[in-house]
């Protein structure tokens, strides 16, 4: 009896797999079809300095408008995406569009654009960066790359050329969700990063986890020995952003701060007109 259980198990979960991968596919046609008809937004989201709380730059977040399941969160297609390689031309868009919204801003304030790994292995990458710079008019000193760990697990050698290159032409890079993986003090040891960003679980927990407590802490130590910038990501209390203002973080992201908000919204927090009809998509239905 137990035999047949466990094979009408396996027999479920073979389905499922098969059942993931079609639908994998299906969301692969449905993403590239996405791109061609301009489904896709950015969110912006405020990196705050937490001495005078003035709005340093505003991270660019990705939303798909789909035409069916409304506006879908990253995580519900970026995996995708990468996985399929689509993530190149998705992220080439991300990419001119964050930078051609923030050369418009009247406040010079920077724009953060994720990285995925893939990208930051494409040997063009660096041109990539260089032609949406160029085509935007945005100065190179605002723009700040964020990437994860998982981008240093590829080759090291071409991966620090690449950063090399990028900090040659002036962009910065940041890498986020520290600590959250395997490998992030190993990848701080080998690449020169511009800033640490705190994973936001550590940050969110901050208050009843004694452990996140002193990753936090540690982390800021870290990053002052290191001379490197620490942003806490997640700030979504007081109490939260005055332990960090306490342990000598200086920047800081976060609900405490600010959701990410149209392109729209953010222009007219620095008080300028509204853009042409293709910059402002209909009022948003809720995500964030
Ligand atoms: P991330 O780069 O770590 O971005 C921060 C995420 O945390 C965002 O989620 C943001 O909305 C969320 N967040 C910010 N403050 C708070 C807070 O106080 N509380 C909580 N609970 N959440 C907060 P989002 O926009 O869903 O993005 C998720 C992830 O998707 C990003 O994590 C990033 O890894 C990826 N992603 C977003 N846009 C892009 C993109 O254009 N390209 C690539 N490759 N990845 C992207
Ligand atoms: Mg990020
Ligand atoms: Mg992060
Ligand atoms: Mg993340």
């Amino acid at each position: 009896r137990a035999k047949k259980e466990a094979g009408g198990e396996i027999v479920f979960y073979d389905r499922r797999m098969d059942e993931a991968s079609r639908d994998r596919s299906a969301l692969a046609m449905e993403l590239r079809q996405a791109l061609a008809r301009g489904e896709f937004e950015l969110r912006y989201q405020p990196q705050t300095s937490l001495g005078d709380g003035a709005v340093i730059a505003y991270e660019a977040l990705i939303r798909w408008r789909h035409p069916e399941r409304g506006l879908l969160a990253p995580d519900a297609f970026i995996p995708v995406a990468e996985s399929t390689g689509l993530i190149r031309d998705i992220g080439a868009w991300v990419l001119h569009a964050a930078c051609r919204e923030a050369a418009a801003w009247i406040e010079p304030v920077g724009v953060a654009v994720n990285v995925a790994p893939v990208q930051l292995a494409q040997s063009d990458f660096v041109e990539l960066v260089r032609d949406a710079l160029l085509a935007s008019g945005l100065e190179a000193g605002r723009l700040e790359l964020e990437v994860t760990e998982a981008s240093m697990i590829a080759d090291h050698e071409q991966l620090r050329a690449v950063m090399i290159e990028l900090k040659a032409i002036g962009v910065r890079v940041a890498m986020d969700d520290y600590g959250a993986g395997y490998a992030s003090l190993a990848a701080l040891r080998s690449f020169p990063f511009d800033k640490i960003k705190i994973d936001r679980g550590f940050v969110e927990s901050l208050g009843r986890d004694p452990q996140s407590l002193a990753i936090v802490r540690s982390t800021l130590l870290l990053g002052r020995a290191l001379s490197i910038p620490v942003l806490a990501e997640g700030i979504s209390s007081e109490d939260g952003l005055r332990f960090l203002r306490e342990e000598g973080c200086t920047e800081g992201q976060g609900f405490l701060f600010g959701r990410p908000i149209e392109a729209e919204a953010v222009r007219r927090r620095m008080g300028m007109a509204p853009a042409g009809p293709a910059a402002s998509p209909p009022p948003d239905a809720g995500a964030s």
